[in-house]
């Protein structure tokens, strides 16, 4: 089946570029108004190719919208006082509004111990235990960047949140429970799936908006589609050399009223979304001082 003439493919590339450049003109007048540009510092550590990539396409991004990046890179055997402490110097640099620690780290590195000494008010990422309980609590704080990206393309879409059954499909701490809590405080009525959820398909039906984050290659089949819903597909798989989501793109596509690709989809927000935290970090530090 092909998506029918109605369904809207959300271009996610689009929504991103557009962001990115709606983040330049911003960055810009910031520059104006405090005599310096926002900073972001990425941290990595140890050689893991597929890291090297990502924290250069971070830098890239940065350079793109007029932000300054730091960079420290670490050797894979650094010990944890060390990239401690180098996380806390981070947090006090002034040229530093945004921390990036590239996860996932070397051996013998204590993620969930070092993640907490990010600075929260420079917690780029959202991961902080801090910026989690801010996000809970509706208080002003940083969204990890995918479930702000998911926010921003729904508002793209134009779809109603306030009142309307939203199913999020995966509870990660990066993406699935701090979704769940910005649908919420948009007033949707918000159900949260996991491995254990017992009837998947009943539940997603009902959805007006349905989301996907699980790591299943095409999960989320168009029979579990409501006729008309929103579906966003977090999802990133490889199958057979190809990029694959969460959704069931070809079966889903047809009932959906608006649906995103993948790749195009949420994957490109997820970038142009740190730019949007660093320069948010910026602000309200500048606001602070
Ligand atoms: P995760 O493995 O941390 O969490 C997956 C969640 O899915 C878990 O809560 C689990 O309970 C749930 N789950 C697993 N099997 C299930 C099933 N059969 N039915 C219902 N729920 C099930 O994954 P994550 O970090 O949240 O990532 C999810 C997906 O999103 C992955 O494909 C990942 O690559 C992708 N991702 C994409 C971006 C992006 O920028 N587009 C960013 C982060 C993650």
């Amino acid at each position: 089946m092909t998506p029918q003439a109605t369904t809207t493919i959300i271009d996610g590339k689009q929504v991103a570029a557009d962001t990115r450049g709606r983040i330049r003109g911003e960055v810009s007048a910031f520059r104006d108004e405090h005599g310096f540009a926002p900073g972001l510092a990425t941290v990595l550590v140890g050689d893991d190719p597929a890291s090297h990539v990502y924290v250069g396409h971070k830098r890239r991004d940065c350079a793109e919208v007029g932000m300054e990046s730091i960079h420290a890179e670490l050797p894979a055997d650094v010990a944890q006082d060390e990239l401690a402490a180098r996380l806390r110097e981070l947090g006090e640099d002034p040229r530093v509004n945004g921390i990036i620690l590239q996860l996932p780290l070397p051996d013998g590195l204590d993620a969930d111990a070092l993640i907490p000494l990010i600075h929260p008010d420079k917690d780029v990422d959202g991961l902080t235990p801090v910026s989690a309980g801010r996000l809970v609590q509706g208080r002003e704080g940083m969204v990890p960047c995918t479930p702000a990206g998911v926010m921003e393309l729904l508002r793209h879409a134009g779809a109603e949140l306030r009142g309307a059954e939203a199913v999020v499909v995966g509870r990660s701490n990066l993406v699935g429970k701090p979704l769940a809590h910005l649908l919420l405080a948009r007033h949707a009525t918000v159900t949260v799936c996991h491995s254990r959820t017992r009837d998947l398909a009943e539940v997603c039906r009902r959805a007006d908006v349905l989301v996907a984050a699980v790591g299943v290659p095409r999960l989320v089949t168009g029979e579990m589609v409501k006729e008309g819903a929103v579906v966003i597909d977090v999802g990133i798989n490889r199958v057979d050399g190809k990029l694959v989501g969460d959704v069931d793109f070809d079966s889903a596509a047809p009932r959906a009223g608006a649906i995103t690709p993948v790749p195009g989809g949420v994957g490109p927000m997820t970038r142009a979304m740190l730019l949007a935290n660093t320069l948010e970090a910026a602000r309200l530090q500048a606001a602070a001082r």
